[in-house]
């Protein structure tokens, strides 16, 4: 790793010994691999910029009618690193359900429900009650004291400083000071657009690495999502993969025990998305409630918002969990489901590997 161009602004900030590892995205891979540090001994500083963590694995209030879980909606098991991650979970009481053995699959949104067919595969789709929201606050409540989260903290670049990685953050809902905290480690678990941009804007070269990790793609989604004034009778679990576009899931969130009321969730296609992607919100919404008609039938949305996911998936994911680059400055590693082979556990995966490999470091 090296550092070719000066690092980003803000120079006039003072440099704070933060932590022995700094970590950036408090979504679950960077909750996961900053439990796992923290375990392993270090101190952990654990910014997002969010108001609360959870990145994509997130649950709202729509008009203050229902709760929705807006991205995910079932995750899979499949590695023993992730079940013993998920006894954790059940552990701190968080209520791991599963839903099926298989949702109802369909070929294109316009035929309606009526061609839907429900192939059970044996394989366990698990849900969250209460959505996924409950499970990011379990895992947030029960970090260790050594890790110290700092929600809405916004990183606007990595650099070197003085020996260090130096991570430049600032107030990301509000006007305040910027700062730059120092630390020998740094894990990024960003989207790796995002995380490649910050290491860009302080002036880090990940060499092959950085030039590897700029090649994988991600997919967008536009999420509708809506609290429905009756049950929208999706067939058999309450959940509908599409195979064509332009949509390509349908989730009922009340059958998925999210909340009480019926929602729906639908998530366009990644090319829909893509061509819609700055459009504004009623054009979106109002095309996604047209072809959804053969599955709402007189079924109206009492309130719906739009979530637009620019780095929704990773469509080219890596296996080896973590990526990590040695320099001057320190170890600086990069997390999340595009190195973990995707999906929920491939984030909560690469965040145990990305820690576990980082800790080493730190000991080492
Ligand atoms: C629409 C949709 C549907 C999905 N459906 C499923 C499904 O059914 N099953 C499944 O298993 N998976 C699904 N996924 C994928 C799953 O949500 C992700 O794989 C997983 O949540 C990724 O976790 P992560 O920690 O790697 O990344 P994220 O959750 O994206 O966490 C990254 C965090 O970094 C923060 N961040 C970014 N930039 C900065 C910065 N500059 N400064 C500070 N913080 C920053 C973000 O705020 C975020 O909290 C879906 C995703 C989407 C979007």
């Amino acid at each position: 790793m090296s550092a070719p161009g000066a690092a980003a602004s803000p120079a006039a900030a003072s440099t704070e010994r933060a932590a022995d590892v700094v970590v950036v995205g408090a979504g679950l891979a960077g909750l996961i691999a900053a439990r796992r540090l923290a375990e392993e001994g270090a101190q952990v500083l654990l910014v997002d910029k969010g108001r609360r963590p959870g990145g994509r694995a997130s649950t709202r209030r729509v008009a203050d009618l229902g709760r929705i879980d807006q991205g995910p909606q079932f995750f899979t098991v499949r590695s023993e690193a992730f079940a013993g991650e998920v006894d954790r979970w059940r552990a701190l009481g968080v209520p791991v359900v599963e839903w099926s053995r298989g949702h109802a699959r369909a070929r294109h949104v316009a035929e309606g429900p009526e061609g839907a067919i429900t192939p059970a595969d044996g394989h366990p789709r698990y849900v969250i009650e209460g959505g996924f929201g409950t499970l990011t606050l379990a895992l947030t409540r029960a970090l260790p004291a050594a890790v110290t989260l700092q929600p809405a903290v916004r990183a606007v670049a990595v650099a070197e400083r003085d020996g260090r990685l130096a991570v430049h953050v600032e107030p990301a809902h509000r006007p305040g000071p910027p700062r730059v905290v120092a630390a020998p480690r740094v894990l990024l678990t960003a989207p790796t657009p995002q995380a490649l941009a910050l290491c860009e804007a302080g002036g880090l070269d990940l060499g092959e690495t950085g030039a590897a990790l700029a090649r994988l793609r991600w997919g967008p989604t536009l999420s509708w999502l809506a609290v429905l004034d009756d049950d929208p009778g999706l067939p058999a679990p309450g959940g509908v993969q599409l195979e064509e576009g332009p949509v390509e899931f349908l989730a009922d969130g009340a059958r998925r025990g999210v909340g009480e009321r019926p929602t729906l969730t639908a998530h366009a296609s990644g090319p829909w998305s893509l061509a819609r992607f700055d459009a504004p919100d009623a054009v979106v919404a109002d095309r996604l409630q047209a072809l959804l008609r053969p599955w709402l039938g007189a079924t109206q949305p009492l309130a719906w918002r739009l979530k637009r996911w620019r780095y929704a998936r990773p469509l080219d994911p890596w296996q080896a969990g973590t990526a990590r680059v040695d320099g001057g400055g320190g170890s600086l590693a990069l997390a999340g489901d595009a190195l973990g082979g995707a999906a929920i556990e491939g984030a909560c995966t690469s965040g145990l590997a990305s820690a576990e490999d980082l800790a080493d470091v730190v000991q080492g």
